[in-house]
């Protein structure tokens, strides 16, 4: 019984010791460089009321119909929900 206790100790620490040393064979491989989306924040959109440009990132956004419209103010936004 003991000898299974002392088993499946050393099966564990081998385990742990393993998972230490692993990566060190076996770099993990540096993942693909994704595009920024701070560039895609800093386009400019149309505010389709007072015909504003505003950088994306500081628009306000409303969706209708799968579509989405951006707004430089929650005035605006609320008037195009209204009126459309
Ligand atoms: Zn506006």
């Amino acid at each position: 019984m003991v000898r299974l206790v002392i088993l499946a100790l050393t099966g564990y620490l081998g385990y742990k010791a393993l998972q230490k040393v692993l990566p060190w064979f076996w770099r993990p491989q540096i993942p693909p460089q994704r595009p920024q989306p701070e560039v895609r924040a800093d386009e400019l959109v149309q505010d389709p009321v007072c015909k504003v440009f505003i950088p994306r990132r500081n628009a306000l956004v409303a969706r209708k119909q799968d579509q989405d419209f951006f707004f430089c103010s929650e005035g605006c936004r609320k008037k195009f929900l209204k009126n459309a």
